[in-house]
């Protein structure tokens, strides 16, 4: 059973890491990823995983190594980086809120770099900068701990810090998608 992901992107949607390759050697210093997928763009998670991401339940059983039973098993996937910010919408998706009157937008727009405006009180924002409150996102260059299910693990300051760093300070969050 796939229950989606958790995914890791720069805040401003936009942003794109000036080196990529880079990003993934810092990340594999401090233990995040291992190995680089075979089958697709992604990487194995390292030994370090368990301590940047953290799992809110108690002692899960989470699955690092593809293995006999073809139960899905978590890694990380890389997404992008894209010319322009793409939407990552789930079942878990709630409409966003207006940046101005912070009411929900039930008609919300996909399309990025287009102004859409909010039905409630006529503000126009970009609807890449929608505030979903983790339960969608727009991004150019997204990392996906693949098989998390939505609120089960969250990453940890240190690794939010770490990933700051790694993209000239450029702050990066969180959001989950479920299949
Ligand atoms: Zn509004």
């Amino acid at each position: 059973m796939h229950t989606g992901r958790l995914v890791l992107t720069p805040q401003d949607p936009y942003l794109v890491p000036e080196d990529p390759a880079s990003l993934f050697d810092a990340l594999r210093d401090i233990g995040l990823i291992t190995s680089p997928l075979e089958a697709e763009q992604g990487y194995l998670l390292g030994e370090a995983f368990m301590q940047l991401i953290t799992f809110m339940g108690c002692s899960p059983f989470i699955r690092l190594q593809p293995d006999q039973s073809g139960e899905p098993f978590c890694h990380l996937r890389v997404d992008g980086p894209h010319s322009e910010p793409i939407l990552l919408t789930g079942k878990n998706s709630l409409p966003p809120r207006c940046k101005a009157c912070r009411k929900r937008i039930s008609d919300w727009q996909s399309e990025p770099q287009q102004l859409a405006e909010c039905p409630h009180c006529g503000h126009r924002q970009d609807p890449a900068s929608y505030d979903f409150k983790q339960s969608a996102g727009f991004g150019r260059f997204l990392l996906k701990i693949e098989n998390i299910f939505p609120q089960e693990a969250i990453p940890s300051p240190r690794l939010l810090e770490f990933l700051q760093q790694a993209s000239n300070g450029a702050p990066w969050h969180h959001f989950y998608q479920q299949d």
